[in-house]
């Protein structure tokens, strides 16, 4: 049984949360795209914790923990992630990595920097971890597999033959120091020793679990609009965020993906530049911001402040369907107990007409947002452990979010902590 957690918006809708809740009933936890560009937020009897490429099910004892063929990873990060929680007391997670798992070089991260440098205002906002770079490379059929460090031989040709390439472009393009061959073999020989404790054949691996009838988690990192084909291209990540992608990073059968938890927020907000169509400014998004998340909306990897936004339930809903969502855990709903009135954005006014339909970022630069506004209820629901006791407005809110979102709220989480949950259904 393969049940996927992933988010319908921008990212930051609080997945770390869910997943770690998910990660309790599983026996596999598997990250299959991204790398360490962004950030889940867990709070747990160990402390609150940043994991960037771990996933989130480095907690529980009885868990496997994966990191699949279709991430960008960062071997010495993963290393310093696996110190630091283990240094905060939690027991040594168990963690796979597979042999088709493509690296991050020192030169991605470069590369990202000077690109974002070369471009000045017109930058993507990239997190400078080299993600870009990376997966331009792993298609340019230039990237550095796993298994391929455990082969001097082929390693070494590699390394020359790449070392041609960009060296060409660190001298013309950008300006900046060449790689020395050498010196990237030694870094590369290296990351070989960090990774080889992990290292495994995870699609036989994933095989065998799924006969035995393991319970498998695929973890997403960002969200829907974050697609490149699907989201607001060019701004956008480079790795797919849609869990139909689960499969391919890990190498299992399509077929396998029985559940589909699409996390969505209970308001907006979203880290760099791109369409925003429900974004809200000055004072009103401060005061949104201030109060959101676990102590304000600052991004987990970055620290930069997120841009805020009412509820889009254009977005959101389009977010869900590109997911295949089969249920919805809606997140951060304790955060607008303080408003009067609450607006949700209910359509995009687009050249004159109002859609309800998600368009593609040139038609989406134009679109104005259409809102309808709902009672809010002036109080605190933290604390709160059953649907019924919620008030009245708040029941509104949620229920008005599912109609619009055409598929069942299942999880209703009002507070930052494991256990701060309502189920619903
Ligand atoms: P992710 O990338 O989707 O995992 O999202 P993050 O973990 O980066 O951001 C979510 C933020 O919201 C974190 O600071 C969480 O601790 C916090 N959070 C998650 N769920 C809730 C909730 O229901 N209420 C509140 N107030 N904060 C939440």
């Amino acid at each position: 049984m393969v049940k996927a957690i992933v988010g319908a918006n921008w990212g930051d809708e609080g997945k770390g949360k869910i997943t770690d809740m998910l990660a309790e009933e599983s026996d596999i936890i598997i990250r299959f795209q991204g790398g360490s560009n962004a950030g889940h937020t867990i709070i747990n009897e160990y402390g609150k914790f940043a994991l960037h490429l771990l996933p989130s099910g480095v907690f529980y004892d009885h868990t496997t923990c994966i990191i699949g063929n279709g991430v960008a990873l960062n071997i010495p990060w993963l290393v310093k992630e696996v110190k630091e929680i283990v240094d905060k007391g939690v027991p040594q997670p168990r963690i796979l990595v597979s042999d088709r798992a493509q690296i991050v070089m020192p030169y991605h991260i470069l590369f990202d920097a000077y690109e974002e440098e070369r471009l000045g205002g017109n930058s993507f906002g990239s997190t400078k971890s080299g993600i870009a770079p990376f997966y331009s490379d792993k298609y340019a059929k230039i990237g550095f597999q796993v298994s391929e460090l455990f082969d001097d031989e082929t390693l070494q040709e590699k390394v020359k033959r790449v070392c041609e390439q960009k060296n060409v472009i660190l001298e013309h393009l950008y300006h900046k120091p060449l790689i020395v061959e050498e010196e990237l073999l030694a870094t590369l020989r290296e990351y070989r020793d960090m990774v080889a404790p992990y290292v495994c054949d995870v699609v036989t691996y994933l095989r065998d679990a799924l006969k035995d009838g393991k319970r498998l988690l695929l973890e997403g990192q960002l969200g829907s609009l974050k697609d490149p084909d699907f989201g607001i291209y060019p701004m956008v990540t480079s790795s797919h965020t849609i869990a139909a992608y689960g499969a391919i990073g890990c190498g299992i059968p399509p077929y396998e993906i029985k559940d589909i938890v699409t996390v969505v927020k209970a308001y907006s907000s979203a880290v760099g530049a791109g369409e925003f169509v429900s974004e809200i400014f000055g004072e009103e998004a401060d005061e949104l911001r201030r109060r959101g998340g676990d102590g304000g909306e600052f991004g987990a990897t970055t620290g930069r402040p997120r841009r805020m936004g009412w509820f889009d339930a254009v977005a959101s809903r389009y977010g869900c369907k590109i997911q295949g969502a089969t249920e919805v855990a809606l997140t951060v709903l304790d955060v607008l107990g303080y408003l009067d009135e609450i607006p949700v954005c209910v359509g995009y006014e687009i050249d004159g007409k109002v859609t309800r339909d998600f368009p593609a970022t040139v038609q989406l630069k134009k679109a104005k947002p259409v809102y309808v506004k709902l009672p809010g209820w002036k109080q605190e629901i933290r604390g709160i452990k059953n649907y019924d006791e919620l008030p009245e407005n708040c029941k509104k809110y949620i229920e008005f979010i599912e109609k619009e979102l055409e598929v069942p709220i299942t999880l209703v989480s009002n507070g930052p902590r494991r256990d701060e949950i309502i189920r619903r259904k």
